[in-house]
């Protein structure tokens, strides 16, 4: 099948987009790399009347460092996230992360801010974005918003990004120093989105003791969550191999998994414990004492 007949504009600037949007309303979309949209509109999933194409909008396809948070823009690529040497250094999830969707041609293609509004529930990047305490902002006719990944995500999946929202950049604020991150997903074949996964970022306190805790999921229920409950279990207690396993499986009373033709539910939470488990024994284990 092929798409349904559709205008195409590309903007060279970001109030040329928003102008656009404005005017066509629901019947206009933004398309990044169309990894996903692509494949939608070729089914006829999806038949936006207009297409309104951000490749030539300039100044959203920039990895700027600061002091203490990395700026990645909306239509960064993921293969160019999992290049870069300062996004290694600063923010070792998001590199250990990204390196699972896909193959290197949709990674190649698909941008950061694509899968963010798309918001999948066993994407990579949306877990991420939690784990990391990452502010998306959202730009329109006449206004910008920052929203914490916390309130980004819709409970029944996707994003609550606006139709005449274009996402323009993400801040991630670089974790504490000496702080150690874990990432480990499961799927049916290699390069299939996830049956489910675990993003987790530890810090120690100078004994040694969990000073700082970040978890999120993938595969945990209809959107992306992160688990507040697990955290608190592990925040302020040992690091040890017994814990980590308690910590994990805590996981229980927070996610709500849903089963598919992939994976019936109870074989998603168990996946989701072992994960976890794994996640955070790695970072735990990468974590360096008195950093804080
Ligand atoms: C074979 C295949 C395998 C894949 N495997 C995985 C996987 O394992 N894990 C995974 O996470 N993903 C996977 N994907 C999806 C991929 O990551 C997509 O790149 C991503 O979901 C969408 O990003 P995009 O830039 O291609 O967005 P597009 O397809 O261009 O757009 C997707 C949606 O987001 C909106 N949008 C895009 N950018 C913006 C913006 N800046 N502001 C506002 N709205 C915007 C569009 O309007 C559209 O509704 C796979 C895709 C393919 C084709």
């Amino acid at each position: 099948m092929k798409a349904a007949p559709f205008a195409y504009h590309a903007p060279r600037s970001l109030a040329e987009a928003h102008d656009l949007l404005a005017r066509h309303g629901p019947d206009a979309a933004v398309i990044a790399g169309g990894q996903s949209l692509v494949p939608l509109m070729a089914l006829r999933l999806a038949r936006p009347a207009v297409l309104v194409d951000l490749n030539r909008v300039a100044g959203l396809a920039e990895i700027t460092d600061g002091p203490r948070e990395v700026t990645v823009g909306a239509l960064v690529r993921q293969r160019a996230v999992e290049r870069s040497p300062s996004i290694a250094a600063r923010l070792p999830l998001l590199t250990a992360a990204v390196g699972h969707i896909g193959h290197p041609q949709v990674r190649a293609r698909g941008t950061v801010g694509g899968s963010l509004v798309v918001g999948h529930a066993a994407a990579e990047l949306p877990a991420v974005a939690l784990a990391l305490d990452a502010r998306l902002v959202l730009t329109r006719a006449g206004g910008e918003r920052e929203v914490p990944a916390g309130d980004f995500f819709a409970p029944e999946g996707g994003s609550i990004a606006g139709p005449d929202e274009v996402l323009t950049r993400i801040r991630f604020p670089v974790p504490p120093a000496g702080a150690g991150h874990g990432f480990h997903e499961t799927g049916r074949r290699a390069r299939d989105f996830a049956l489910a996964g675990a993003a987790v970022v530890l810090g120690r306190d100078g004994a040694g003791g969990c000073a700082y805790a970040r978890v999120a999921v993938l595969g945990g229920g209809p959107a992306p969550r992160r688990l507040p409950g697990v955290e608190a279990a592990l925040r302020g207690g040992a690091l040890d191999d017994a814990a980590l396993a308690d910590a994990a499986a805590g996981l229980v009373d927070e996610v709500a998994p849903v089963g598919d033709v992939a994976a019936d539910a109870a074989h998603r939470r168990e996946a989701l414990v072992t994960l976890l488990r794994r996640a955070l024994t790695d970072a735990a284990r990468r974590a360096a004492p008195h950093t804080h």
